[in-house]
């Protein structure tokens, strides 16, 4: 049961969200509002948090998060803190992977790197990994598909990549609005000539987490799109690995 209100769900025995089996934490909040989120209850304001409920929480968590150590020891798996946007709560964000360090069990924070950059800087001392999204180089795209600047996104990964942070890429291939030309050749050219990292994951888009735009009354702008075939799929993967980039496909 999820008692706790800075956090949306707490899912265990999680195999896609980083290294072996994981307990994924989703914080509450969210600065975007990309047209394909698929957890949309989570772009609500964050809550204020005072030190006292600070620690009540991060207690809690730690407590749902040690429930599967003999999981995280047997897998080389451990937790990941997604979200919404785990930045917007550092202090917990901090308080955890502080403890989860003591503990030694393995963490990654994935975030959409839309955040402040000592925030960012300081998590990734902090984690042992990186979930770093990367979707739309044109500014004005970014701020139609997501609600924001593209901007501090480059930014802080350019900051990142400088600092030798711990950091997989992942592009969200979405149909008519990440997968065309000129993005992904934007992309491209932005990370070669800045960023030290070559290891990319696409994740295709798919149509789980549709219903809870009934239920939270949203509108839902994906409702008539597809998900990319497996031959646009591959052709983008190739794309990015004609261009000295590895990929891997989910994750
Ligand atoms: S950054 Fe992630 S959680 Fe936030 S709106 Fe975009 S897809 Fe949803």
């Amino acid at each position: 049961m999820n008692e706790n209100p800075y956090v949306f769900k707490i899912q265990r025995y999680s195999i896609h969200d980083g290294p072996g089996i994981r307990t994924t934490i989703f914080f509450r909040g969210c600065p975007l509002s990309c047209y394909w989120c698929h957890n949309p209850e989570s772009q609500t304001k964050p809550l204020e948090i005072s030190m006292e409920e600070m620690d009540k929480a991060a207690d809690f968590l730690m407590e749902e998060i040690e429930k599967d150590l003999i999981f995280y020891d047997d897998s080389g798996g451990g937790v990941t803190f997604s979200g919404g946007e785990p930045l917007c709560q550092p202090l917990l964000l901090f308080r955890l992977l502080e403890l989860c360090r003591k503990k030694e069990i393995h963490t990654c924070v994935d975030t959409s790197g839309y955040g402040e950059a000592k925030v960012l800087l300081k998590a990734a001392k902090k984690a042992d990994l990186l979930f770093y999204d990367i979707k739309l180089f044109d500014e004005k795209a970014h701020k139609k598909y997501t609600g924001q600047s593209v901007a501090p996104v480059l930014d802080n990964l350019k900051q990142l990549s400088k600092q030798k942070s711990d950091v997989r890429l992942r592009f969200p291939l979405i149909p008519q609005m990440t997968d065309t030309d000129e993005n992904i050749e934007g992309i491209m050219a932005f990370l070669k000539e800045n960023i030290i990292y070559r290891d990319i994951h696409i994740l295709p888009f798919h149509k789980a987490g549709e219903g809870k735009y009934n239920s939270l009354n949203m509108e839902n702008y994906m409702k008539d799109i597809q998900p990319p075939s497996k031959a646009k799929v591959e052709k983008i993967k190739e794309q990015f690995e004609s261009n000295g980039f590895n990929v891997t496909i989910g994750g």
